[in-house]
């Protein structure tokens, strides 16, 4: 391939923008084009584990790996910084450790916690949104559970969850089993445990049918887990969480609190680009946005349209990966001055895991639950890791062996 060599920017090294610099560094040779990658840290991080780092069911290094192996240094040059702007009309960013001019830029910077303005929430609550905010929860539960000897106050002992999205339930799935662990190391009876599980909606899960979602509370009631549905949570405070019912507001109290009822896109899309929705931003068939043919935008910061439903597609692992495909076939694509092909989505299903050996999940249109539910989640885990970093990396950090 031959043409003229162009400035590749790729922001962030989540799954979709990960995946777009492994598809790349495959697609094109070294005199292509010059490819950047920035990320804030250098490492990657599969956000599908971080309920079980904020469990204590795995340690934050055991879900990580180093970007760098998985970049190819003789085609990508990887930077190790933070975006700290965007000028889309000078095809500049900026960055703690300088300015990156591009030609074409792929923006993937993510997610974030999204706390909708909830009064105290920001302040009193941990969320699950990296590796430091779900080691910062592990560590407030197992702080609080030592003290409990010496305090012998039952709010060291409770645990309040809110919300049971996909990430409140596997988290709950994951404190079931290591929370009696925590209690055997401080001779404490888990009867007296309290997990509260506040959920604003009447109905749980509800991209899964009625009698999995049935199977996946039965599950964690039978381990302990209280649920509050139909329940909204309007504000967070020392004591826990406040909530709504029947009009009237009622304090919920626990010294761990941890908030799972929300994400975003980055907040930097703001600052960047004009009609933005929490950190979202609509992309065309193609994943460029209106207006500018150099841009694509992926992943968590990106609202891809499902147009059979005309909504966005959720953002899940998943997508972001085969965005990240799609996007390095078209950028491909553009530089051999082709046209560009349109995204759509392969939904291989969904899996959400109670703990490590129990899940529900619905795959290629067949309903799972069980041992087989979580030998699936494990065979998803591992298949991220080996379509971003090849065999030896999922060798080394998967969970197949
Ligand atoms: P979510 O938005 O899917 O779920 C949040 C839950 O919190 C909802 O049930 C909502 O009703 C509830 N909630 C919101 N405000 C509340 C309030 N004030 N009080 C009480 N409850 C409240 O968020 P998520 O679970 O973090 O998932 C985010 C995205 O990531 C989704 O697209 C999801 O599908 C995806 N995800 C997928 C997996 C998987 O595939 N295994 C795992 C985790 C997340």
């Amino acid at each position: 391939m031959s043409f003229e060599r162009k400035k590749i920017l790729v922001l962030g090294a989540g799954y979709a923008g990960l995946q777009t610099v492994s598809k790349l560094q495959k697609l094109l040779s070294h005199q292509d084009a010059d490819i950047t990658l920035i990320n804030k840290n250098e490492y990657h991080y599969e956000a599908t584990w971080l309920h079980e780092t904020a469990a204590g069911t795995i340690d934050w290094e055991e879900g990580v790996y180093p970007i760098n192996k998985v970049v190819d240094a003789q085609k990508v040059v990887f930077v190790p910084a933070e975006v700290t702007a965007i000028h889309k009309d000078e095809q500049r960013v900026e960055t703690t450790q300088g300015t990156f001019e591009y030609d074409i830029l792929v923006v993937a910077l993510g997610f974030e916690s999204e706390t909708f303005g909830i009064e105290g929430m920001e302040e009193h609550a941990h969320s699950i949104v990296n590796p430091e905010t779900a080691t910062a929860a592990r560590k407030e539960i197992e702080r609080n559970f030592a003290n409990y000897r010496q305090s012998n106050d039952p709010k060291d002992i409770s645990i309040l969850v809110g919300g049971a999205g996909f990430t409140g339930i596997e988290y709950l799935g994951e404190l079931v089993e290591s929370v009696p662990e925590l209690c055997e190391k401080h001779g404490i009876d888990y009867n007296k445990v309290n997990i509260t599980c506040v959920e604003a909606a009447p109905k749980m899960l509800p991209m899964f049918p009625e009698n999995l979602v049935e199977y996946a509370v039965e599950f964690l009631k039978d381990r302990g887990v209280k649920f509050m549905v139909d329940t909204p949570i309007v504000a967070a405070n020392e004591d826990g969480f406040v909530v709504e019912v029947n009009d009237e507001k009622q304090q919920i109290e626990a010294n761990s609190v941890i908030w799972t009822a929300g994400v975003r896109g980055s907040s930097l899309m703001e600052e960047s680009f004009d009609g933005v929705k929490r950190g979202r931003i609509v992309v065309g068939p193609d994943l460029r946005i209106e207006g500018y043919d150099n841009i694509y935008a992926i992943g968590d910061v990106a609202a891809v349209m499902n147009g059979e439903t005309e909504r966005p597609w959720p953002t899940t692992a998943q997508i972001a990966m085969q965005l990240g495909e799609h996007t390095a076939k078209n950028i491909e694509l553009s530089l051999k001055g082709e046209r560009l092909e349109e995204f759509s989505y392969n939904d291989r299903g969904t899996v959400c895991s109670l703990g490590s050996k129990d899940g529900i999940g619905l795959v290629m249109g067949r309903e799972i639950k069980g041992k087989k539910a979580a030998f699936m989640k494990r065979v998803i885990d591992s298949r991220a890791i080996f379509k971003i970093g090849g065999p030896l990396l999922a060798y080394s950090k998967g969970k197949m062996f």
